[in-house]
């Protein structure tokens, strides 16, 4: 059974519902990076202090803040035994990418599937606008989707490469997308 996948899309694509339905579904850990980040800011921990004005830009926070959180959870999870995983917003750019692969080698793990979700970016942004959360006002939605082509769309090929990924179109119902992702899993 497929249990060790991420998911990667533009902001709006809907990563994480499908993220969490799929994670509970199968009985694996889901890692948003993003929820994460947003649960310190809530907190008001000095993580959270340092990344919260990043994020209302719509930038990326450094990559070590983030690959220590990420390192920490996937470290835990693998001490619990089963250790499979669902990564959501995370890697965001090449060099995390790597650094994922070294952590991974580390643990003795691979990742097994990468699914690319895609969407218009005209969809994206009526979506996005929608979501009423604090980093989706017009302006900053317009700039984390030019992050995401600069930064994380090279990852695109990055997987593909790699052999890892499989592309779904992610519009429709909820249901439909989960559908289509589904039949990717074994
Ligand atoms: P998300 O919920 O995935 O859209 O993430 C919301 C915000 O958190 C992003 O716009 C970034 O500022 C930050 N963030 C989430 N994941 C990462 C990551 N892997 N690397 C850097 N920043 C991230």
């Amino acid at each position: 059974m497929t249990s060790r996948l991420l998911f990667l899309g533009p902001p709006g694509a809907g990563k994480g519902t499908q993220a969490q339905q799929l994670a509970a579904a199968r009985g694996l850990l889901h890692l948003s990076t993003g929820d994460l980040l947003r649960a310190e800011v809530a907190a008001g921990t000095a993580l959270g202090l340092e990344a919260e004005a990043v994020m209302a830009r719509g930038e990326l926070v450094s990559d070590s803040l983030v690959l220590a959180i990420v390192r920490s959870r996937l470290e835990q999870q693998a001490a619990v035994g089963a250790g499979g995983w669902l990564l959501d917003g995370f890697p965001r750019n090449v060099a995390q990418a790597d650094a994922l692969k070294t952590l991974l080698d580390d643990l003795g793990q691979q990742i097994e599937l990468v699914v690319l979700m895609e969407l218009d970016d005209g969809v994206l942004l009526q979506r996005l606008l929608s979501r009423g959360r604090t980093d989706d006002n017009e302006a900053v939605i317009r700039h984390r989707l030019e992050v995401y082509r600069e930064q994380t769309a090279p990852l695109i090929r990055y997987y593909r490469e790699a052999g890892l990924l499989q592309a779904v179109e992610a519009d429709g119902t909820v249901e439909e997308i989960a559908g289509r992702i589904t039949a990717l899993l074994d």
